[in-house]
């Protein structure tokens, strides 16, 4: 952990940065010079290359946090007799149904447990009966839970029903590979997964700082959305063509040091070894947690199979001296910082796998955690001494 920083940021987004990162951002860029735009071109061109090594994929970045970027991306390119249909286990699903009803966009839910995976058999029933569907939209990895839902297998479907899939890759974009058949490099693979639109931002697993979010999309499938967008400042399609026709001037005020600070995110996952490198650190990370925390006698809420390496959701421990705030409080003394349960149906905690964050920090974090329990006075049943 570097020492000019107070605590870890086990939070996925914001998180916690590299320093060199953080540095990029003490000088101020002016928007319409080329000093600046030829930094967001050539981020655009990064990303794009992060997801595919096909040229009929482009990137448009969008001002907000990340969910600007799916309401965007919904808001502009669903046609106004669209309908979009959406899966929805977790927080994050929920919310695309939440602004495609905002928005007056026909939708169908299906709503499942939050512990259960994205259900193929419901996808293509719903797919195959209901022909006035256009759109599909998945989250792929619910950070709600740390589940990690099937793109491949609902991108699949869509292509054989001839529908446009929406993927809101957020918290997985950078951190795990598009597709098993990825490139060597372990990057590529979007049209692998049926993505016409990915969504994700500048603060997840690219490990930049807040400010945009971003959407690679299948330029032909754009190309054909002019005109649709429900919003002015949110229009997908205006915002490609400026950057297109400008050379990577944004409309409107562009939130210029995050961009400088994310063009520097991109060269050190690019240093780090790419999307399989970081997966793999992510992964250890990962591994020493679960492993840790169930050595101390914690519960994990996700059988592994379903478990991303991005975020692990934990059940509270029985024992009733526990509570969440005073347990956060006495890690945040320890210089970790960790996060409340997003569930439903359970009492948990979740506690991030991604940033600038090591297997050692895992390993420390473990310690503390006993540490905390001890003097909060909280027994773990089944805990080994
Ligand atoms: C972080 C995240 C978002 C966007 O959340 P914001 O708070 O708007 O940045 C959307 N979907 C998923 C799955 C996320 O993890």
């Amino acid at each position: 952990m570097d020492a000019d920083i107070p605590y870890l940021l086990l939070t996925p987004g914001p998180l916690t940065t590299s320093r060199t990162v953080r540095e990029t951002m003490l000088r101020d860029y002016c928007t319409w010079d080329d000093d600046y735009n030829t930094i967001v071109s050539d981020i655009r061109d990064r990303l794009v290359r992060l997801a595919t090594t096909s040229e009929n994929y482009t990137a448009v970045l969008m001002q907000g946090s990340g969910t600007f970027s799916v309401e965007a991306t919904l808001g502009s390119v669903i046609p106004p007799d669209g309908k979009l249909l959406v899966v929805n286990n977790g927080a994050y699903g929920a919310r695309i149904v939440q602004i495609a009803e905002r928005l007056g966009i026909a939708c169908r839910e299906i709503a499942q447990p939050e512990v259960e995976r994205a259900d193929l058999e419901r996808v293509e029933a719903a797919l195959r009966s209901d022909t006035a569907i256009t759109h599909v939209a998945l989250v792929h990895c619910e950070t709600t839970t740390g589940m990690l839902n099937p793109a491949g297998d609902v991108g699949r479907l869509a292509r054989e029903y001839e529908k446009i899939f929406i993927l809101d890759a957020m918290s997985s974009f950078g951190g795990i590979p598009l597709s098993n058949d990825a490139a060597a490099d372990g990057s590529g693979g979007i049209e692998s997964l049926g993505a016409h639109f990915l969504v994700s931002s500048a603060n997840k697993c690219i490990q930049g700082v807040p400010g945009f979010g971003f959407v690679i999309a299948h330029r032909a499938t754009l190309a054909q959305t002019a005109g649709r967008a429900r919003s002015l400042s949110l229009d997908l399609f205006d915002q490609w063509q400026e950057m297109e026709n400008k050379a990577g001037k944004w409309r409107y005020t562009s939130p210029t040091h995050t961009v400088r600070a994310f063009a520097q995110a991109l060269l050190e996952l690019e240093a780090e070894g790419g999307v399989a490198a970081r997966y793999a650190r992510y992964s250890e990370n990962h591994r020493r947690l679960c492993q840790g925390m169930e050595r101390l006698g914690f519960k994990l809420l996700l059988p592994p199979a379903y478990r991303a390496p991005i975020i692990t959701s934990f059940i509270y421990p029985d024992d009733l001296a526990f509570a969440f705030m005073p347990f956060y409080e006495a890690l945040k003394l320890r210089r970790f910082v960790i996060y409340p349960g997003k569930v439903s149906t359970a009492e948990t905690f979740r506690i991030g796998n991604i940033g600038h964050v090591f297997p050692d920090d895992m390993r420390l974090l473990v310690e503390m955690i006993a540490e905390a329990l001890e003097e909060l006075g909280v027994r773990l049943v089944g805990a080994r001494t």
